[in-house]
């Protein structure tokens, strides 16, 4: 057994590395594309957020309460 086959810790990718998308560290095939499962998690959490802060049926009732309120 070569030791050099042994670790898959010190091999690196041919293709270049995306940047990952949360703190911009090289990201890691197996979080890919991010550098951490803390950061895809991180990522996630604010997707979900976003789409919960844009409430399509509200969108609608709040630009009509502040266009004709009065
Ligand atoms: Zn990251």
């Amino acid at each position: 057994m070569a030791e050099k086959q042994a670790g898959t810790a010190k091999v690196e990718p041919l293709r270049k590395t995306r940047p990952c998308a949360e703190c911009g560290k090289p990201s890691v095939r197996e979080h890919y594309p991010f550098c951490s499962d803390r950061c895809r998690t991180l990522d996630l959490s604010r997707w979900l957020k976003g789409s919960y802060a844009i409430p399509v049926a509200d969108d609608e009732s709040q630009a009509e309460s502040e266009d004709g309120n009065i």
